[in-house]
């Protein structure tokens, strides 16, 4: 029997983005519906989960999933990083940058993807103001003057006040939006996988930048235990991914170095395409994109999840302040300020990206131009410690701020 349901916000996308999105309207008193195309797996949280679909987690970012109450979930599986060591592979001196340095107690965690996933539905779960429908496949959206209408295959409806569009790259809310996007394939892939270490990480995210990409070893729950992310053209990823666990180790090792001696594993080994996109447009009428459905970025800076959850903080504090005003959810105003905040915040990483991946290149042409750039981001304190705040999303917190935040 087809059934129609009411609900101020719904969303599209249970990914980490998308329940983010649902805690935190759930934490300002609006009601909204989740909807995953996937059942969820069945998690056990009490064993610890050691995969290599991780991300970066920035600071920022941990802060706010500890206010909502989803770290106390992910504490036990997060590997805790409070150093970044960067170095090119011809040259020995890396440049290091420290949580110590500007007196925070982490830069971040790696998180596997499916532990912050749990975690979140967890939290959302437990909130009267959330419903979440797994196994549902969107077929079809109506914009009428005051609701937009989502139908589904199995031919349910809900409408809603405001749709958020929170599925990802190949976004269905996008396209039935008409929403344009910039798409640059990267022509490469990220040969993603497990291994461990005969040194202790340290706690420390390693990154080397290689001509055909940048590789890091991610810290995990685990002294030993690394997620590998490594660039690379997708011929090599694809035939990296068909390696025995031994041969592809020992290539490994070699891109890699001795820095934490032997690496040994390399299991679960998949090949991720890579690719820039940036939509034209953030919102449309009564629909409004977050995280990947709006943007892509290259994962060498562990950024693109931390960038949905600000696109999410930045929407709900709009939706908020209509909230309290009895205002309807799609009042253009607001929406359009959240698009332009969030597309020049957006931009400027999606560039700082490139531009980081162009300067590697670069340093295999002008090694000398490259070497002075080099010197002067480890000699240049300022300079060091806006890059660390920048990319822990941070930039303009304060001393009360950080303390709070304490993790
Ligand atoms: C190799 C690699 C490493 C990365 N490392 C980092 C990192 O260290 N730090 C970082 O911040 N970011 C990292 N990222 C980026 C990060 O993974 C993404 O930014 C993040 O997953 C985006 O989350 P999302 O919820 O927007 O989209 P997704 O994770 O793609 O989730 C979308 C959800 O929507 C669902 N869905 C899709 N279509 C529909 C539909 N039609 N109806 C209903 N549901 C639908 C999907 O099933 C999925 O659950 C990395 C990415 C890659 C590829």
């Amino acid at each position: 029997m087809s059934r129609s349901v009411e609900y101020p916000v719904l969303i599209i996308g249970g990914g980490m983005v998308g329940l983010y999105t649902a805690a935190l309207l759930a934490e300002a008193g609006i009601a909204c519906c989740v909807v995953e195309r996937k059942a969820y797996p069945t998690l056990d949280l009490s064993e610890l989960i050691l995969e290599s679909r991780v991300c970066a987690l920035n600071w920022a970012t941990l802060s706010r999933l500890k206010r909502l109450g989803a770290w106390e979930h992910i504490q036990a599986h997060a590997g805790m990083f409070r150093r970044l060591c960067v170095w090119h592979y011809k040259k020995k001196k890396p440049l290091l940058f420290d949580c110590a340095d500007i007196a925070y107690p982490a830069l971040g965690a790696n998180v596997p993807n499916r532990v912050t996933v749990e975690a979140l539905r967890r939290v959302c779960e437990a909130s009267p103001l959330v419903t979440i429908l797994t196994d549902y496949e969107p077929t079809r959206l109506i914009d009428n003057s005051d609701h937009v209408v989502c139908v589904f295959s199995n031919g349910e409806s809900v409408s809603a006040e405001l749709l958020v569009g929170a599925d990802g790259l190949h976004s269905w809310v996008r396209e039935q939006a008409g929403i344009a996007t910039s798409i640059k394939p990267y022509s490469m892939n990220a040969l993603v996988s497990l291994v461990q270490t005969q040194r202790p990480h340290q706690e420390t995210g390693w990154q080397v930048f290689h001509r055909e990409g940048p590789l890091a070893l991610l810290p995990l729950a685990q002294a030993h235990t690394c997620a590998v992310v490594w660039s690379q053209s997708p011929e090599e990823a694809k035939r990296r991914c068909e390696l025995s666990e031994q041969e592809r180790q020992q290539e490994l090792q070699e891109a890699f170095g001795d820095r934490l001696g032997p690496i040994t594993g390399s299991k679960q080994a998949v090949a991720i395409p890579l690719s820039y996109h940036h939509v034209n447009q953030y919102v449309s009428k009564r629909v409004v994109l977050v995280g990947d459905s709006a943007h892509r970025i290259h994962p060498l800076a562990g950024q693109g999840v931390n960038l949905g959850c600000r696109d999410a903080e930045c929407l709900v504090s709009e939706l908020t302040g209509l909230h309290r005003r009895r205002a309807p959810l799609s009042s253009s105003t607001p929406l359009q300020r959240y698009a332009r905040t969030r597309r020049v915040d957006n931009q400027l990483m999606l560039r700082s990206m490139d531009a980081l991946l162009a300067y590697y290149a670069w340093q295999r042409k002008a090694p000398m131009a490259s070497s002075l750039l080099h010197k002067a981001t480890t000699l240049m304190p300022p300079i060091h410690a806006l890059c660390m705040r920048y990319a822990m999303g941070i930039w303009g917190a304060t001393l009360l701020e950080r303390e709070s935040h304490a993790i």
